[in-house]
């Protein structure tokens, strides 16, 4: 069927079309990969390559609209030029129901269009990095279906920071922090990906295959762990990011039961973290599911403490289980008497409410030593320990020492 078009040869390097040009064509790849990407100032913007077999350009093409990014030839290119005119000319002669049905389509692609081209705060990726408008919402777009390849494909993966009693120095449990082990742009952070996961709703899953993985990792760490009995004050247990998608689901506690279940993990091994926005979104909801979390045995934790709304009627009415001060106040507790007054006030209550806190962000040993002096009873930090892989987070298990930071052996938590 091919052979009816004229074919356009196209050396590597060479451009196909630029961004803000009248799209007349789109282009069917036959052979070699081209290149769609964004100029802004400080560079290219890579969107995606495209291979033999896929389409480019069809964007303008259907919404009548200007070129949303440039496009080269990555490699040598044998490309057809399919046109509107084409495209009408060969649907004329098309059976009356086919053309129908491509024509409804159709018509629903164009009405999408909008929708994508969205612009505006909220809508860009993360800030400095963000091509505005429909660029924005198009590479969006292109990061959720790559996202959703990676965790097809098994790219993410959980780091462990360790938390520890700060008054022993013994590790008391670890946080699970998601990354992105990319094959092209290696290890992507979360703050890349977990709000695009957020904004897609892709993050139920992301979260779903989270909780197994510390179904299957946590068992292995607490078998480290029984290897430093003596630097260790008990099993560790484990807390994981949840996001509001997550708990809005009805069966979000049973399943998490299930895990628990079906690893044998004592409940109290696990917690979960929620920021307080998540809690504001919808009270009685998140009210219903973390009830239900708790009756089953798991911690909750709420994230960066300080930073939302900070009602703090929550803190009597749902389940909490523990505080984490978000590490802006910790950093800032040094410096300002005000952010350490904060700090002072937030232990004081939680210890009214008998509520452990966690100070996040701890990367001076003299953050450590004014936090021990005022009752706060858990530290994480670079101080103690960046997040690290599987591997060598039973490593650092097994050999873990309460005066870790201290210690010459340890350079890279000396220098933190
Ligand atoms: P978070 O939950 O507040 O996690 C703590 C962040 O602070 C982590 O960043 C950690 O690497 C970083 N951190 C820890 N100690 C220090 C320190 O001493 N100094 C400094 N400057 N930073 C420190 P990370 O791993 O990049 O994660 C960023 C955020 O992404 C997390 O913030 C969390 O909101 C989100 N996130 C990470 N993993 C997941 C996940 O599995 N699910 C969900 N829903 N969100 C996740
Ligand atoms: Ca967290
Ligand atoms: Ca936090």
């Amino acid at each position: 069927m091919s052979d009816a078009y004229a074919r356009v040869i196209l050396p590597a390097g060479s451009p196909l079309f630029e961004e803000g040009e009248a799209g007349r064509a789109a282009y069917l790849i036959v052979e070699g990969g081209i290149e769609i990407f964004l100029r802004r100032e400080g560079g290219e913007v890579r969107l995606a390559t495209r291979g033999a077999g896929e389409i480019v350009g069809e964007m303008a093409l259907l919404d009548a609209g200007p070129r949303s990014a440039s496009a080269r030839a990555a490699s040598d290119c044998s490309l057809i030029p399919i046109t509107e005119d084409q495209i009408r000319y060969r649907t004329s002669q098309l059976d009356p129901i086919l053309r129908m049905f491509l024509g409804v389509v159709l018509a629903r692609y164009r009405d999408l269009m909008p929708l994508l081209n969205r612009s505006g705060p909220g809508s860009d990726l993360a800030a400095g990095t963000a091509p505005v408008g429909s660029n924005a919402a198009i590479a969006r777009l292109m990061m959720e279906r790559d996202l959703r390849r990676g965790l097809e494909a098994g790219e993410l993966e959980l780091f462990f920071q360790p938390i520890v009693r700060l008054a022993s120095g013994s590790i008391a449990g670890f946080e699970a922090l998601m990354r992105w082990r990319h094959p092209e742009r290696g290890l992507v952070p979360p703050i890349e990906f977990i709000p695009v996961a957020e904004e897609s709703g892709l993050i139920v899953e992301i979260t779903q295959w989270a909780l197994s993985e510390v179904g299957r990792v946590l068992p292995e760490i607490m078998r480290a762990a029984l290897h430093n009995v003596a630097e260790l004050e008990g099993p560790p247990f484990m807390s994981v990011n949840v996001s509001g998608h997550d708990l809005a689901l009805v069966g979000f506690p049973a399943t998490i039961a299930d895990m628990l279940a079906r690893t044998g993990l004592a409940p109290e091994s696990l917690k979960i973290e929620i920021t307080e926005s998540i809690l504001m979104h919808d009270p009685a909801k998140a009210a219903q599911a973390l009830e239900l979390c708790r009756e089953s045995g798991m911690g909750i934790a709420i994230d960066d403490f300080g930073t939302g709304y900070s009602s703090l009627s929550y803190l009597t009415n749902l389940p909490i289980t523990t505080l984490k001060v978000d590490r802006a106040f910790v950093q800032a507790m040094m410096r300002e008497p005000r952010s350490r007054k904060v700090v002072q006030t937030i232990l004081r209550l939680a210890d009214e409410l008998g509520i452990p806190v966690v100070a996040e962000g701890i990367e001076a040993e003299a953050e450590a030593e004014a936090l021990v002096a005022m009752g706060c009873a858990f530290g994480q930090g670079y101080l103690f320990g960046r997040p690290t892989p599987l591997p060598e987070t039973l490593t650092l298990t097994r050999a873990w020492r309460r005066d870790r930071r201290l210690g010459p052996a340890f350079p890279s938590a000396a220098r933190a």
